[in-house]
């Protein structure tokens, strides 16, 4: 069974520490949560 992981948290955070989990473990299945309308758009 693959790991989880949830994230709370859609701005500039959220999206890197969900990249940096998947290049750690590509298996990991990341859910990310973001209370607002959109998420982080910074390059
Ligand atoms: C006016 C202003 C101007 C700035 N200008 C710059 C700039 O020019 N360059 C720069 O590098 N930095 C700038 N910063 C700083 C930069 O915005 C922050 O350092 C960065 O956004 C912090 O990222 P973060 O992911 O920690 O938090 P945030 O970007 O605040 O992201 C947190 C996210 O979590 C979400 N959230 C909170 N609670 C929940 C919940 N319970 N469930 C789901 N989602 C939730 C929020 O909606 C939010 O989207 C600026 C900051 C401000 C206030």
């Amino acid at each position: 069974m693959s790991k989880k992981l949830v994230i709370v948290g859609g701005g500039a955070g959220g999206p890197s520490a969900a990249a940096k989990a998947k290049r750690l473990d590509a298996e990991l299945q990341v859910t990310m949560l973001e209370a607002g309308e959109h998420v982080s758009f910074s390059a």
